[in-house]
């Protein structure tokens, strides 16, 4: 058999057969017919010796949700990128915006910490004033409207404010959210109450939750997990290693119980020490350097 396209000498991964080996591979009409030990022969032979060939990646795990971004993806094998931790506001308006534009598959989760707001009476106006605003032009989601919020995630949800919650990250959902970002971490006025009641939302829809946990290291992924197991609700625990620190251990041993018995947890790393986050959340309000365990020589501001 002969191919239209050849790669001679790659190192070739493929996650799913658990394959990792120097390979080449033979593609016809598009599409690998062959992947092989054995040399193949085609019109058009690259060699890709030193390379790995593999499947695109799917980073679950992005902030930069445009095209400026998605230059840095691609060159890192992403093929889809989703925002999945913080997610988007206005949902449908970005979806819209990103229309025969984006480079790569792209999607987003449901963004609880700013759709909360439209059960805060006195920040409910500016949510639809907002829309407005993103809904001409190109839209970048959190960075572009945060200012009109973060005062939002120190302010805790009444009754009434919770099922307002409810029902917007249910419209949320329909407008293709994928699953819903809960990051507690940043939103200091979510109750235990109302962020159960959004395990128990994704539990009956069967819709993931990805969070980033209460500061609290260990014990705040034991409350996640906590939450999940008793709403049946699937869980993803975003970089884990930075919300446990030392206890990364543990925690990863907790979550590794969790799935053995059935329950759909998961969790994510990132393989650098470093972290960014704004200056202006939550996460460095009074008792940071003992919640971080670290003081201001571990800081860094880029600007300087
Ligand atoms: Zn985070």
């Amino acid at each position: 058999m002969t191919f239209d396209i050849v790669l001679i000498g790659g190192r070739v991964i493929d996650p799913e057969t658990n394959l990792d080996a120097l390979r080449n591979i033979g593609i016809r009409d598009g599409r690998i017919m062959a992947i092989s030990s054995e040399m193949l022969t085609g019109d058009q032979i690259i060699d890709v010796s030193d390379l790995v060939v593999s499947s695109g990646f799917i980073d679950l795990h992005v902030h930069g949700i445009t095209n400026q971004e998605q230059e840095y993806q691609v060159r890192d094998g992403v093929t889809t990128a989703l925002e999945l931790e913080f997610g988007v506001p206005y949902l449908a308006e970005w979806y819209r915006s990103r229309e025969a534009k984006a480079m790569i598959n792209y999607g987003a989760s449901v963004c609880w910490a700013v759709d909360r707001v439209r059960g805060i009476e006195a920040v409910n106006p500016a949510f639809e004033e907002v829309q407005h605003e993103v809904s001409a032009g190109d839209y970048r989601g959190i960075p572009s409207v945060m200012n009109h919020f973060s005062r939002a995630f120190s302010i805790e949800l009444s009754d009434t404010g919770k099922v307002k919650m409810l029902e917007g990250i249910k419209s949320a959902l329909t407008e293709g959210g994928v699953g819903i970002g809960v990051p507690i971490g940043y939103v200091g006025g979510a109750s235990r109450e109302e962020v159960f009641k959004i395990y128990q939302l994704a539990g009956e829809m069967h819709v993931p939750i990805f969070s980033h946990v209460r500061s609290g290291g260990t014990m705040a992924v034991q409350q996640a997990i906590c939450d999940a197991l008793l709403t049946n609700a699937p869980l993803h625990i975003v970089h884990i290693n930075s919300v446990t620190q030392s206890e990364i251990g543990l925690a990863i041993e907790m979550v590794q119980t969790a799935k053995k018995q059935g329950f759909d947890i998961t969790t994510e790393l990132y393989p650098y020490p470093a972290g960014s986050t704004g200056l202006q959340t939550a996460i460095f309000d009074e008792g940071w350097q003992e919640r971080l365990g670290v003081s201001y020589d571990a800081l860094q501001w880029v600007a300087t």
